[in-house]
């Protein structure tokens, strides 16, 4: 007997929930690549994915996922042998670094725990003793799906200014992007990485690499440069160029939705809307470390508001996953790397509201009921207190304003 027959949640860090709208804006037929709605669509992709990385420079659409991005930013920038720093903070700056490696690059690890934001001292000391500036660029990631952190990327280029060294930041968001703000221009960053499937709601299969201008100088003497990725290819005025090829058409008409769907609600409410659903999701989390839940990331502000990760002792977490999906018809993610087994991890990002959060997390409620696990309080019950106390005191601000 299950009860997980009605509308299947899948709360995986990514791909995340699409909506009808972007489902709808996307059931079209093949049209011209050459004229026609297209061209426009590209455009407005392009102005949308503007705002919000806060960028006036230069934005890329590939047909490709995050991974794709993290090739097109390095080939696009470095040749053989050039030296990079891969500040780990989880498991996705230290891929992104792999792939570095793999290219010919000399990748140097400032290596960190899986439970904590990158070390800002530790990194400006690295590179003060960089006294060549050897290190041309650094590599990290706003949040990390893998050990839900989120690290403050303004102040990892206040870390370089302070040591006084030019390296280039180079920032992946693609579990961030459209969840949180992100500043490239205020920051200080030289290249982000993103992808269609997270926070921007859209199908997987579109990357998005912002550029900085500092970024586009360096781009012209890269040796690792490939006629796919290039930018400067992608920079030919002919709208094919754009794509190097075929546009994902279908793709970007869903992401042009998505787009639209993001500025109605605006961004500062999309925001506070993932800052109030992960606040909702940390009370449960710690109204199961009665259950013997812990927070993955130590130190709450370094929590992110797209995913949370919590672990629970021997194979809990793998039975509370498997019960979910089983009974409930809830997709949650499991442990990545050094996590694996004992880990849970919920995607809260994207298009998310209440009901959706609450019943993910009475799903895990019912599956620790089910194991006979005493709770003072549900993770459910202390979720919708949150929420009800957030919606409180918005709707005051509202009318005091
Ligand atoms: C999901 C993710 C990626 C990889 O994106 P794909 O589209 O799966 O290639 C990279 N970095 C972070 C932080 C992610 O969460």
């Amino acid at each position: 007997m299950t009860l997980a027959n009605g509308r299947e949640f899948v709360l995986i860090p990514g791909p995340s929930i699409l909506p009808d709208r972007v489902l709808n804006a996307m059931h079209r037929a093949a049209m011209d690549i050459y004229a026609g709605p297209m061209l426009g669509v590209t455009d407005d992709c392009q102005h949308g994915l503007k705002r919000i990385f806060g960028t006036d420079g230069d934005t890329y659409i590939y047909a490709s996922n995050g991974h794709g991005t993290w090739e097109a930013s390095l080939t696009n920038l470095f040749s053989k042998g050039e030296k990079i720093l891969v500040l780990e903070s989880g498991r996705f700056a230290t891929g992104w670094g792999e792939m570095a490696t793999m290219l010919g690059l000399d990748v140097e690890v400032l290596a960190c725990d899986w439970h904590s934001a990158i070390d800002l001292d530790r990194l400006e000391e690295r590179l003060r003793n960089d006294r060549e500036q050897a290190i041309s660029a650094i590599l990290a990631v706003q949040v990390d799906t893998a050990s839900g952190v989120v690290n403050d990327i303004g102040a990892l280029r206040k870390a370089t200014d302070a040591a006084g060294h030019g390296a280039l930041l180079m920032i992946d968001a693609v579990a961030s992007l459209a969840t949180m703000p992100f500043d490239f221009d205020g920051w200080g960053v030289d290249v982000a990485v993103s992808g269609s499937q997270k926070g921007l709601m859209s199908p997987a299969g579109l990357g998005f690499v912002a550029v900085s201008a500092r970024a586009k100088d360096k781009h012209r003497q890269a040796g690792l440069r490939t006629p796919y990725w290039d930018w400067t290819a992608r920079d030919g005025k002919v709208h094919y160029q754009k794509y190097c090829g075929t546009p994902p058409e279908q793709l970007l008409f869903g992401l042009q939705e998505a787009l639209k769907m993001i500025f109605e609600e605006g961004l500062p409410s999309v925001f506070r809307r993932h800052e109030a659903i992960a606040d909702a999701t940390r009370a449960a989390i710690a109204a199961w470390e009665a259950a013997g839940a812990t927070f993955n990331i130590r130190e709450p502000a370094s929590r992110s508001n797209s995913v949370s990760v919590f672990c629970f002792e021997d194979d809990l977490a793998t039975r509370i996953i498997d019960y979910c999906k089983v009974n409930c018809g809830v997709t949650l993610g499991g442990g990545l790397g050094q996590l694996v087994d004992q880990t849970i991890r919920i995607g809260h990002m994207g298009h998310v509201n209440p009901p959706t959060i609450l019943g993910c997390l009475g799903s895990i409620d019912m599956a620790l009921a089910s194991m006979g696990k005493q709770l003072p309080q549900t993770g459910v019950g202390a979720a919708s207190m949150a929420l009800g106390r957030y919606a409180a005191e918005t709707s005051h601000a509202q009318a005091q304003a």
